[in-house]
């Protein structure tokens, strides 16, 4: 099984300080692949680097819409330089955030109809973080994002509706292990309606252990296998084969080199 981790934050300081043992015991779970995902100007340039350490892994940069009320003209000319390197795969996380509301919502609106633009400009996917702001973030999604290619709904929470809807607009839907909780039985049914073209996985690590890791504070890429065992159960699939398809799909979005 050779799964792929589309969203964690290996540079955080929870999963950084021991990133090697990280990577090993990923590799022994059959989770060969990462996609460091970043939030802000000094994470870009960490993934970077980090990427360039590890076969298969790969970066994103971006300004989590937490960050938005920081940004100046620099910020974003630096996140275009840096979405220039080598290793970067993407833009994002960027989109917005109404539940923690860190940031005004006009700011998080320009920030990431900025990072829609690099994004078709450089022609990268894109990976978009949507917290409580389903409508808007759809609307600024359809006003500024004719350019991009390919876009990805992250750690989606939503409804089997709003799943229909993104993926209505041709977007792909990426699930964390939230699908595993025992209360989340509406992200189990939009989970149902994904086909496997369109579907990814991801730990969103540190954060969202999947059960029964749930207790085990800082989550990592291993404990992906538990959530991609709960969606292949759900589809009603064999393991290994819901792993292929999906590894398949994850590989086509981020353009990532067949060996
Ligand atoms: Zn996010
Ligand atoms: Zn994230």
């Amino acid at each position: 099984m050779e799964l792929i981790d589309t969203h964690c934050h290996l540079t955080f300081e929870e999963l950084a300080s021991d990133v090697d043992s990280v990577v090993e015991r990923s590799r022994a779970a059959g989770v060969t692949s990462w996609i460091t995902v970043e939030t802000d100007t000094q994470q870009n340039r960490k993934a970077i680097e980090l990427a360039g350490k590890f076969k298969n892994m790969y970066a994103t940069v971006g300004i989590h819409p937490h960050e938005a009320g920081n940004v100046t003209a620099e910020t974003i000319v630096e996140l275009k330089k840096l979405a220039q390197n080598e290793n970067v795969v993407a833009i994002g996380e960027t989109g917005l955030d109404f539940h923690y509301d860190f940031s005004k919502h006009e700011d998080q609106r320009r920030l990431f109809a900025r990072h829609l633009k690099i994004a078709a400009e450089l022609n990268l996917p894109v990976i978009v973080h949507c917290r409580e702001a389903f409508d808007d973030t759809m609307e600024i999604l359809e006003r500024h994002g004719c350019g991009v290619k390919r876009a990805v709904f992250h750690c989606f929470g939503g409804s089997a509706e709003q799943a229909k809807i993104v993926l209505d607009y041709g977007f792909y839907i990426s699930f964390t292990g939230v699908v595993t909780f025992k209360n989340a039985e509406a992200v189990r049914e939009a989970a149902n309606i994904v086909p496997l073209d369109r579907l990814m996985l991801e730990t969103d690590c540190p954060y969202m252990s999947p059960e029964p890791m749930r207790k085990q504070k800082i989550n990592e890429p291993a404990f992906m296998t538990h959530t991609a065992g709960c969606l292949a159960e759900l589809k009603q699939m064999h393991l290994a084969d819901f792993a292929k398809a999906i590894t398949a799909t994850s590989k086509a979005f981020f353009a990532l080199p067949d060996e």
